[in-house]
């Protein structure tokens, strides 16, 4: 047997190692493409840069594609995905499979090559790019198709018979997956111009015959499976869009024969009428589950399962890093293989991998015990395959014997359990934790304190990180300069933002966060119970990663974090100086997080230690302490009825944080995103005195939102200017944009700041911003 291109870690390796080899029933249902050292990201963006040529690029690709394909084959799968790779977004690519570009790239048919795949993506020197938002509920962006009545699609990217092609010409005979018709089009949006009119299912007879030559000629090149992921049945779905499943599938019906047709589903369970749609789809041989998250899913398959359909059971769960607990997935396959059948069962991963990290041999920083905790991609592969085999009667006993103990070891680590944290949080569950008085009351107390003008001015936090900062940080980091060494610079730096904000007569200033490489990692750094990798990197949008911390044991806060260079901050200044941290639910959704016990445990837990944090800062003399959370929307639950259990849960973590504070304290959030209708009276729960919010694309939807909430009184900053554009925006475009604030919101609670922190942006953007914001400002308050 060949030995895997990319090293696994030990026991897993063994594992593979050893010579049973028939394919047990395994499948996974799709694979991180960034490669298990982002190699794909270093080639695009070279390619991007115009630093390497297509070919360069293309040979990259190829190359993770047939580890990864020989890697899933020598682990034993025998469902191996292709098509799952993608050079930006599996949705973009079904976008140009469909040739559903819109007009303003300029296309002209053919195939869809780089350029315009690219353009889309991206954007060019005169196009914007097309839209990006989040894949459900996960970190992962995908390009929104925007689709219009004249949509001419023709079959324009013939990727998915070319991957194909390119597994089996390296031996292995791969399951093709698309995105599904119905799921395509239930997350495109119209095309403008159409917004309020146009049904985007009513595409659906328009793109079906792309599909069916995709089919056929997939189907020509050998395939015996096909892998339709159609995530989207997992949604609140009204009954003329589950209708839409039924009609696409019954018209593939005919090109689909001869093939067997899998529908994966994942992030969800189905409700009742989904599930019965799907069982009921023509053509349709196998369904595809997410058992890790769909926790009612194996009451639904119980109640009715088609007889001689396959049942992919997704055990392994593709959105963390936890080793699987085998003993106990292989009795939940043991009930479902009564349920449906010995030969009908597959043994899978619950979702795509794409959302995990790609190898855990990568980790030469986690220790052993840690380590034994987890499983990344490449060994979630292995988990799968163990699990097959061991439902075939081939249990491999040493591998299983492994997995119990590393599950044992983590419930017993002491590293795990902190009694006096677990105590601390339970006594929080079922209570409300509130500050005395009400905000009108408390914003008095303060403005006493603070004597701050009207319209006040502030900024969100970072200022922008130069390439000399980061070096003093990664230094520092390596031991390349000393400790003192490392506080004069950051203390130098610091003196540069505040001189610079005083010179630009700021009203309320910030420190700047030179000291922080990324908001959540920074403190999960200082936090106990947190573990960091050093490549667990996971696909953000196109090249862009991130490297979420592993929360893998009770946190708890040892000693302050940020008390030191706030109160050094403090004292270069005699204006105010914001306090600031990260919030309990960003650093709980933007985290691994444990799978032993409910996520609101855990965010309770890491609330007590933020609210430490707030009260040493407040002792330090810091009188104004914002806690961000950029986060919090993005937590929502996918189904509507689970959403008010998480706000819940949300806002009252966030209220732990700062219920000890005296009136006089002013407590600020932060959030990144202006979508607040559904959730507008949760965000007036979290009680906070001033809530500054991105705002760059819609000021009247925004702002009628807050109307509906202005008697609630608190302070409000919608941001008067973009920060994610290079732009300067001038002095009369924001009192323009301030203006417009005014005429809904009362002068006594608007704030004046930017969009969102300024790390990324450079000082010559950020001075001349800063300035026209603050003269903004000025000039309003003379009007009023
Ligand atoms: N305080 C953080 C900053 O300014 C907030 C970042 C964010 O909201 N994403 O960088
Ligand atoms: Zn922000």
């Amino acid at each position: 047997q060949a030995v895997p291109l990319l090293p696994l870690h030990l026991s897993y390796s063994l594992y593979i190692l050893s010579p049973f080899s028939t394919k047990m029933a395994s499948h996974i249902v799709g694979y991180p493409r960034m490669g298990p050292k982002r190699e794909l990201k270093f080639a695009l963006e070279s390619f991007w840069d115009q630093k390497s040529s297509a070919e360069d690029l293309q040979k990259v690709a190829a190359g993770l594609r047939s580890s990864i394909w020989k890697q899933m084959a020598d682990a034993g799968i025998k469902y191996i995905p292709s098509n799952t790779f993608s050079y930006y977004d599996q949705v973009l690519d079904a976008t140009a499979m469909l040739g559903a570009v819109p007009p303003r790239y300029g296309w002209n048919g053919g195939e869809i090559g780089f350029d315009t795949y690219f353009s889309m993506a991206r954007g060019n020197a005169s196009v914007p790019a097309m839209e990006m938002t989040k894949w459900f509920d996960t970190n992962y962006h995908f390009i929104v198709p925007e689709l219009g009545p004249d949509v001419k699609f023709s079959y324009a990217s013939h990727k998915a018979v070319d991957e194909y092609k390119e597994a089996k010409a390296l031996g292995v005979n791969t399951v093709p997956v698309l995105v599904g018709p119905v799921s395509y089009l239930l997350l495109s949006k119209p095309a403008k111009g159409v917004e309020k009119t146009f049904s985007l299912l009513s595409l659906l007879p328009k793109i079906l015959p792309i599909y069916k030559e995709v089919i056929s000629e997939l189907k020509a090149a050998g395939a015996s499976w096909i892998q339709f992921d159609e995530p989207t049945l997992v949604l609140d779905l009204e009954a003329h869009q589950l209708q839409a499943f039924s009609a696409a599938y019954a018209d593939l019906e005919s090109t689909l024969s001869g093939l067997n047709v899998l529908i994966e589903t994942y992030f969800a369970d189905l409700t009742s009428d989904a599930y019965k749609t799907l069982i009921e789809l023509k053509g349709v041989t196998a369904y595809g589950f997410d058992l890790v998250r769909g926790t009612k899913t194996v009451d639904l398959v119980k109640s009715n399962f088609p007889k001689g359909k396959f049942l992919f059971a997704g055990v392994v769960d593709g959105r963390n890093i936890w080793a699987n607990d085998l003993a106990s997935s292989l009795s939940t396959l043991q009930a479902l293989e009564a349920i449906v059948g010995k030969e009908n069962l597959v043994v899978s991963t619950s979702c795509s991998l794409l959302h995990t990290a790609v190898d855990l041999v990568n980790e030469t920083k986690l220790d052993d015990e840690i380590k034994s905790w987890l499983a990344f991609a490449a060994q979630k592969v292995v988990e799968v395959n163990a699990l097959a085999k061991a439902l075939a009667g081939q249990k491999d006993e040493a591998f299983f014997a492994s997995s119990a103990a590393a599950q044992a070891s983590r419930k017993s680590s002491p590293r795990v359990t902190n009694e006096a944290v677990q105590k601390a949080a339970a006594a929080l569950k079922g209570s409300d934790h509130r500050r005395a008085t009400n905000v009108s009351a408390r914003l008095d107390a303060q403005q006493k304190k603070l004597n701050l003008p009207i319209l006040p001015t502030t900024t969100i936090g970072s200022f922008p990180q130069t390439v000399e900062l980061r070096r003093v940080r990664r230094e520092f980091k390596a031991n390349k300069i000393s400790e003192d060494d490392y506080v004069k610079a950051i203390k130098e730096e610091i003196k540069k933002v505040v001189d610079l904000q005083e010179e630009l007569d700021i009203d309320v200033l910030v420190h700047g966060e030179p000291e922080r490489n990324d908001m959540v990692e920074y403190f999960g750094e200082q936090l106990s119970g947190f573990a960091f990798t050093v490549n667990g990197w996971v696909q953000s949008y196109g090249s862009r990663c991130v490297k979420p911390p592993i929360i893998y044991g009770d946190v708890s806060r040892p000693k302050p974090m940020t008390v030191f260079w706030s109160s050094t901050a403090q004292s270069m200044t005699k204006r105010p100086m914001k306090g600031m941290l990260t919030g309990p639910v960003t650093i709980l959704n933007w985290s691994f997080v444990r799978n032993d016990q409910p996520r609101f445990e855990t965010c309770y837990q890491i609330a007590l230690a933020i609210k430490d944090e707030v009260e040493d800062l407040e002792k330090a003399g810091i009188n104004v302490i914002q806690i961000d959370e950029a986060a919090l929307r993005e937590g929502l639950p996918l189904r509507k009825s689970e959403h008010a259990f998480y706000l819940k849960w949300a806002v009252h973590s966030f209220r732990i944080t700062n219920v000890g504070v005296q009136d006089t304290t002013q407590i600020h959030t932060h959030m990144c995103y202006s979508n607040f209708n559904d959730i507008i009276h949760s965000i007036i729960d979290m009680d906070a005195d001033v809530i500054t919010i991105e705002n760059s694309r819609s000021d009247e939807k925004l702002l009628s939102v807050f109307r509906e909430g202005v008697k609630y009184g608190a302070g409000i900053g919608p941001g008067v200017y973009d920060i994610h554009s290079p732009r300067i925006p001038s002095t009369e475009e924001i009192a323009d944009r301030i203006n417009k604030m005014l005429a809904v919101l009362e002068t006594n609670i608007l704030w004046v700041n930017p969009d969102c922190g300024l790390k990324t942006r450079k000082y010559a953007e950020v001075k001349p911003a800063l300035n026209n914001m603050v003269a903004a400002a000025k000039l309003l308050r003379l009007q009023l």
